[in-house]
């Protein structure tokens, strides 16, 4: 397993598992890299699918499992859009800036992924996470924030 899934330049999350104490293991890394390389808000099932592809010694159970860990670890989240399948989006990508919101779209599940933020809504979340880490003593590392309702071309088929 060299060349494409063993080498390569480091990624940002290497450091990541050094400070947990886990190891990098092949479907570790085949996964994050699976989830780095997409641009589509994947289901463990599409997930499992790509990394297959690469790896078939891997089991949709360990892709579970896996899924968990980074989750856990904050490199991964797990979204519920609406439409009955968990999907799963790294926390921050190798391309700035990928810190993206969603607007999402109930009737025919399309996701937008926005980064081009009002300005009132960064002021916002900085005053909400500031008063939130205040009153909590909670250290906030990150958010994700969802809008959920019709897109431009469900809600024209509504008049
Ligand atoms: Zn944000
Ligand atoms: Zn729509
Ligand atoms: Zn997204």
């Amino acid at each position: 397993m060299q060349g494409r899934w063993g080498g390569g330049p480091a990624k940002w999350w290497h450091g990541e598992f050094r400070g947990c104490g886990y190891r990098i293991t092949i479907p570790r890394q085949i996964i994050l890299q699976v989830l780095d390389e997409s641009k589509e808000h994947l289901s463990a099932e599409d997930i499992y699918l790509k990394v297959h592809n690469i790896y078939p010694a891997i089991g949709l159970t360990t892709v579970y499992r896996t899924l968990e860990l980074l989750i856990n670890m904050g490199l991964v989240f797990k979204f519920d859009f609406g439409d009955g399948r968990a999907r799963y989006e790294l926390s921050r990508g190798a391309k700035e800036p990928s810190h993206h919101h969603h607007l999402i779209c109930t009737k025919c599940g399309r996701i937008i992924d926005y980064t081009d933020f009002v300005d009132e809504e960064l002021e916002l979340i900085k005053k909400t996470e500031k008063e939130l880490s205040k009153k909590y003593n909670f250290e906030i590392k990150n958010h994700t924030i969802q809008f959920y309702g019709l897109c431009d071309e469900c809600s024209d088929k509504e008049k």
